[in-house]
């Protein structure tokens, strides 16, 4: 069997299509998004894709040393992204070439339903609560939220207070029996995450994600060991050597990797093998489109110390029959792989020009108040220290940016 095309949708909201084309009629489906870069990895897909044309794809780990290490430049978010998803349609082929599910070619299940959590959103405790009942009533059993917008370094106890009482209203809504993960999205300082993490410990989250960026192991270290709350990281990490250091240093109970962005389903397993020896939980990372939901779940069937898995799509709109939660659970797919089950939204009609909605909402990184209060605006201080030649604004729809 020989690879003969790939082709690659950009879609809505932020997602990336990828399909690979065999010389035996077998198409391969993966998910090479990278949100914020939809048309960027696309076209690093494209650049791969001259490598990978009359190759065999059933040599998956193969292909995916020649991609990684075929040229001088590896890692980042770009190039694994793009791995990631040639990687998840690789798979795809060899589960339908073999009649047999993903899961099953993974080294069979460890379960048969993964468990799964939702985002919940709102600006007030009562919101918060409002959207976590809902929740409870779509099936789910966990929920994820991000009690804290942007804070001073180390903040005021009203912003302290304000945190808890988001916390506290989520804690009372969804009962004891339920779950929820509070996500800071790496946008606190370590000492304030760690007076964050402290002031809701009592409330018992499953996980506090990302509570400081992810570039500074040693300080997520020192959350880690000073907090009793259990800290997640992983979502912006790459490869078995990026969650080297984390697991080493003791850095997180609960790892993160994305097999859209962290190479693959294989090097994600890889990465959970990696974890188990440290005695620490995967939580794999999925705010994106329907064939990234179903990869993870294959991976999730596989591996033993799988904790958690965050899910935005069920593929309603994609899927002829979309994922249902059950009681918090989804059932393992039974279908050879992942790509026999889409509408005909799949194959026609696409356009890369329908990225659309990349850049909304707010910033994923750290961003403590810049000069707000003192300044007329943050901007204009720039400005009057850049000639206009030398530096222009970017548009307001760039400016604003998705948080993942
Ligand atoms: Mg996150």
């Amino acid at each position: 069997m020989k690879i003969t095309q790939l082709e690659v949708f950009p879609v809505r909201p932020r997602w990336v299509f990828l399909k690979v084309h065999t010389d035996e009629g077998i198409v391969g489906l993966g998910e090479p998004s990278l949100e914020g870069y939809a048309h960027t990895v696309a076209q690093a897909v494209q650049e791969m894709g001259r490598f990978l044309i009359g190759q065999d794809p059933r040599r998956i780990e193969h292909l995916w040393q020649a991609l990684y290490r075929g040229e001088f430049y590896r890692g980042g978010p770009v190039l694994l992204s793009a791995i990631s998803g040639i990687e998840q349609a690789l798979w795809d082929i060899l589960g339908k070439w073999l009649g047999v599910p993903v899961w099953q070619l993974l080294g069979g299940p460890v379960r048969e339903r993964v468990r799964v959590y939702a985002h919940i959103a709102g600006e007030t405790p009562d919101d918060l609560a409002r959207h976590a009942e809902q929740r409870l009533e779509e099936g789910y059993t966990a929920v994820k939220f991000s009690p804290v917008r942007r804070t001073w370094p180390i903040d005021t106890l009203a912003v302290v207070k304000g945190v808890r009482a988001k916390v506290a209203a989520v804690r009372r809504a969804i009962g004891d029996e339920n779950d929820f993960m509070l996500d800071f999205h790496g946008r606190v300082s370590p000492p304030m995450a760690i007076l964050l993490a402290e002031a809701v410990a009592e409330f018992h989250p499953l996980f506090v994600e990302e509570p400081c960026l992810p570039e500074n192991v040693d300080a997520l270290a020192r959350i880690a060991q000073k907090v009793s709350v259990p800290i997640a990281t992983g979502e912006r990490l790459f490869t078995k050597w990026g969650f080297r250091q984390v697991l080493e240093k003791q850095a997180a109970s609960v790892i993160q990797p994305d097999p859209c962005h962290a190479g693959g389903i294989s090097e994600c397993k890889k990465i959970a093998a990696m974890a188990e020896a440290y005695f620490v939980s995967v939580a794999p990372h999925n705010p994106l489109g329907p064939i990234a939901t179903a990869a993870c779940l294959h991976l999730d069937a596989s591996i033993p110390n799988f904790l958690i898995q965050e899910v935005v799509s069920l593929g309603q709109g994609y899927l002829k029959e979309p994922f249902v939660v059950e009681k918090g659970f989804i059932s393992l797919p039974p279908a050879p792989a992942w790509a026999s089950n889409w509408t005909r939204r799949l194959s026609k009609g696409w356009s890369p020009s329908r990225t659309g909605n990349t850049f909304a909402g707010i910033t994923p990184t750290a961003r403590w108040p810049i000069g707000e209060g003192y300044l007329s605006t943050a901007t204009s201080a720039i400005q009057s220290s850049c000639s206009p030649k030398a530096w222009s604004p970017p548009a307001a729809s760039a400016r604003k940016i998705t948080p993942t």
